[in-house]
């Protein structure tokens, strides 16, 4: 078959024979990961066993090493560290420069970052900057027959999900939200090796400059997508007051309340409970949907929960096809219902 290739296949060819292994940015903040790198890393392992490539985590920062060994732990076989000044808080020139510089040399066939804010505005720089495509926001990854990397995503609001790849240039580059995947277990030994790699780059050629830190007061917000209960109103909670059955509900499972994107708009619910697209994507083991009808949107935010229940009283509800359990009801009876056995128990 390589007689046979036109010119245009044989230099894809020879151009993608360049790179190889897998790639995951260790996103920190103060020197703490991000748990969604760790995820990557998990993902991470099955993508290079298929390739049968080397597992790599690239960690950039101001005195960030001992990530080095705590990404070993969670499955890379090599770390590249970059441990400079210039990197303490994140900025986008010097963050990109470094990756960049590091994708050059070693040339990765694969880059993952985490979806955060973070990863979605480094990323599209990097890939900008080394002239290759980045799916943003993949729900899956797999590896193809010709080495390429599968990224499945939401597309059209969420009606299809689209497998995108990017056969002709490397590396293939793509962010995940965190929780989509599964968090690894954490090894019982790290082996492997550190790559050192200095840049010569300083604050005298960055233009930007960190004044000052000022800490998000998250007061008593309450994060989602780390729960393990969640008990989740839509719009047929009806209002804003009528979440406090929820809360009770709750407050006995030991768990949280969520919204779906509707309940949001109302105002009945912060924006930061909103599960889904385009709020957040959670994993727990139990999730609790009262009045929410199931739309595609606020699916893939929610699908891969240990146990789905739903309570609706519309049987044809799409929210049913992914329930383990479905109670065909009104929520308003069901609801307590449920928190008064809980609470006899
Ligand atoms: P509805 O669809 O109106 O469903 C209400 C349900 O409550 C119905 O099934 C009804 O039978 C039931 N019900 C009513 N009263 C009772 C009762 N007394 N007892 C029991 N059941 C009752 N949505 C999200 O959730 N998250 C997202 O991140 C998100 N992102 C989006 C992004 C885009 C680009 C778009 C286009 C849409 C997005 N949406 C998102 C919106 C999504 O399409 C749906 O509109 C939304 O999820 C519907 O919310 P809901 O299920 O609460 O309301």
């Amino acid at each position: 078959a390589e007689e046979d290739a036109d010119p245009e296949e044989k230099a894809r060819r020879a151009l993608v024979a360049q790179y190889r292994g897998i790639w995951v940015f260790v996103e920190q903040t103060d020197g703490e990961a991000a748990r969604v790198s760790w995820e990557l890393l998990g993902k991470g392992a099955e993508l290079a066993t298929k390739l049968g490539v080397e597992l790599c985590a690239v960690v950039l920062g101001d005195r960030v090493e001992h990530l080095c060994q705590e990404a070993m732990y969670y499955g890379a076989h090599k770390v590249y560290l970059v441990d400079q000044p210039v990197l303490l808080h994140y900025r986008t020139y010097p963050y990109l420069d470094a990756l960049c510089h590091l994708i050059e040399k070693y040339r990765p066939e694969v880059v993952l970052m985490g979806a955060t804010g973070l990863g979605r505005d480094l990323a599209g720089a990097v890939a900008t900057r080394v002239g290759t495509g980045l799916t943003a926001d993949c729900t899956g990854l797999d590896i193809d027959e010709n080495r390429n990397l599968m990224q499945t995503r939401p597309a059209f609001g969420g009606n299809i999900m689209a497998t995108i790849m990017c056969d002709r240039f490397r590396p293939q580059m793509a962010t995940v939200r965190a929780h989509v995947m599964t968090l690894p277990e954490r090894r019982p030994i790290a082996s492997g090796s550190i790559v050192h790699e200095t840049l010569p780059i300083n604050e005298a050629l960055v233009f930007t400059k960190v004044l000052e830190v000022i800490r998000e007061n998250r007061g008593n917000q309450v994060d989602i997508a780390g729960a393990e209960f969640i008990v989740s109103g839509g719009r047929g909670m009806m209002s804003k007051e009528n979440f406090g059955i929820l809360q009770e509900l709750a407050d006995e499972l030991g768990g949280v309340v969520a919204a779906s994107r509707s309940a949001v708009d109302a105002g009945w619910m912060p924006a930061e409970r909103q599960v889904g697209q385009t709020g957040k994507t959670v994993r727990p083991k139990i999730y609790l949907a009262c009045g929410i009808s199931g739309a595609i949107q606020h699916l893939v935010g929610m699908q891969d929960s240990d146990l789905v229940i739903a309570i609706n009283r519309d049987p044809q509800a799409p929210i049913f096809e992914v329930a383990g359990y479905g109670i065909v009801g009104d929520l308003f009876k069901v609801v307590p219902a449920i928190t008064s056995y809980l609470r006899e128990l």
